[in-house]
């Protein structure tokens, strides 16, 4: 090959045909601003895919803060997180002056453990301190197990909001993620399983509360022209020009899981045979979206290095990335109270999530799990036969 092969991201956005077309009508009809037809279509379009009302945000990180707050999270307050998340889903408790505490998750799912939550809860309604609220993550389009943590949950009276920004498309017991909790919350970041470049959603059972969350993500404006205010509020609400991307994207999500799927699965029966190589395994009963594809690597057992993998993957211009680092050892929360974090710190060392993008060629990912092969010299026929490959 003369010219350098084009880079493998870990996850990219894809558009389909009719993305465009909505941009072009807000263009066409001028609506530019946050008010409009894609606005409308886009959240139309979540509410008949997830069964409940939305109302479409500048980010998921944005609707996560609304969704506390709709909860009832105020200054002083504590709010459960899983460490294994990603900061977007946690600093809005900050935003909202209250303290997180997290949770460890459990070793098959990377999810909050329904048996340390118990505990959590138990300690802390013996110290007569009980959280205003728990963020449960559905971790790589995993679904979090619902029914025990819903069940101690409210045993406790503690709603839950539901961090499903890498779970639209996921189901839990054949519902939707992000229906469970109090409010549910998705992800349009670019690199999540569809995009609007960056955008948000928010849903919930609770119609009032959604306009609620509506009012707040426009400066919570009260009704007339006179700029008068009787509430708190913040920029958040989402521009029609994206929402028209959103649209079209909502159109394809099914395609787009399933090419996402089909990715995980080419991993999984190439790489399958690798003593130390382990790949998180499906409930039986769920539909997870495999948002990316992970491993988990045993370094004794390979004789490799988890960043060593990263590091020869990174010279063949493939980007890998290690699984999300544990919250409670990020420096904004090191002082956050925390119950348990053996199990996601072990994740966190180990893992790999490898490139997963629903557009990723079959010749893409070939090269991919040749040069993870080739790496921990799993097979040296299987060297040989990638070798053309490797050179190009
Ligand atoms: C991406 C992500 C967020 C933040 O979403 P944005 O739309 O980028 O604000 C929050 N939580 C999790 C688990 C995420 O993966």
């Amino acid at each position: 090959m003369n010219q350098p092969r084009k880079r493998i991201y870990v996850s990219v956005p894809h558009m389909g045909s009719n993305e465009l077309r909505y941009v072009q009508e807000a263009f066409e009809t001028n609506w530019i601003s946050t008010v409009g037809p894609n606005i409308t279509a886009f959240e139309k379009a979540i509410q008949d895919r997830v069964g409940l009302p939305a109302v479409a945000l500048s980010s998921c990180t944005a609707a996560i803060h609304l969704a506390l707050r709709l909860v009832g999270v105020a200054e002083g307050d504590e709010v459960f997180s899983p460490s294994l998340t990603f900061i977007g889903g946690v600093n809005p408790i900050l935003y909202l002056g209250a303290k997180p505490v997290f949770l460890d998750c459990d070793a098959g799912s990377w999810n909050l453990d329904p048996n340390v939550l118990q505990d959590a809860l138990k300690t802390k309604a013996e110290r007569k301190c009980l959280p205003r609220a728990v963020i449960v993550t559905h971790l790589f389009g995993r679904c979090a197990d619902m029914d025990p943590i819903l069940e101690v949950c409210g045993r406790y009276g503690i709603p839950v909001v539901e961090d499903a920004a890498e779970a639209l498309g996921s189901l839990y017991r054949g519902r939707s993620a992000g229906v469970f909790g109090a409010v549910g919350t998705f992800s349009f970041n670019g690199n999540k399983i569809l995009t609007t470049s960056g955008g948000g959603v928010l849903v919930s059972q609770n119609e009032e509360w959604v306009s609620q969350a509506r009012y707040w993500s426009r400066q919570a404006r009260d009704v007339g022209g006179a700029f008068e205010h009787s509430d708190l509020g913040y920029n958040y609400a989402m521009s029609n020009v994206l929402a028209g991307i959103g649209r079209g994207q909502m159109e394809i999500l099914d395609q787009r899981v399933q090419q996402r799927r089909d990715v995980a699965l080419r991993y999984r029966s190439a790489l399958a045979d690798i003593q130390g190589v382990e790949f998180p395994r499906e409930t039986p009963g769920d539909f997870e979206t495999y948002w990316l594809s992970r491993i988990l690597i045993d370094e004794a057992r390979l004789g490799v290095t988890r960043d060593s993998i990263l590091q020869v993957l990174e010279a063949y211009n493939i980007e890998a990335r290690p699984v999300f680092h544990p919250m409670h050892l990020q420096k904004p929360f090191l002082r956050a109270e925390r119950f348990g974090g053996a199990v996601s710190e072990d994740i966190s060392r180990r893992g790999i999530c490898l490139p997963s993008s629903s557009s990723l060629s079959a010749e893409e990912q070939d090269l991919v799990i040749a040069v993870v092969r080739e790496t921990i010299g799993a097979s040296r026929e299987t060297q040989t036969a990638n070798r053309g490959c490797l050179d190009a």
